[in-house]
């Protein structure tokens, strides 16, 4: 079974591991430009990543018009990636062909 959405707009690509799944948002799709701070990043898990770890919910919030349930959803997401993924092999082989 194909537990792994991209989930990037509509897209429907899934994926049996979590890992292939980080990789496909992050070669396949465009990069993000973070509303808060402006930093381009990767879109989906990264870019998840980058909003919650460099700032704050309120930050969030007001930057991209979210409310509490927004937030939530993508803290769940990336807690669930966090507990399973192996982060450190997505950042290797994303390294390798250049794409970080
Ligand atoms: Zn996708
Ligand atoms: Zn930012």
């Amino acid at each position: 079974m194909s537990r792994w959405k991209c989930g990037i707009e509509g897209c429907d690509a899934r994926f049996e591991n979590v890992e292939n799944a980080i990789i496909h948002q992050t070669t396949e799709h465009e990069r993000h430009e973070c509303k808060v701070c402006g930093t381009i990043v990767p879109e989906g898990y990264f870019a998840i990543r980058h909003a919650f770890d460099e700032h704050t919910r309120a930050e969030f919030v007001r930057a991209y018009d979210a409310d509490s349930s927004a937030v939530r959803i993508r803290e769940d997401i990336k807690q669930a990636i966090e507990d399973v993924a192996d982060l450190n092999r997505v950042v290797k082989t994303l390294r390798d062909e250049g794409a970080l």
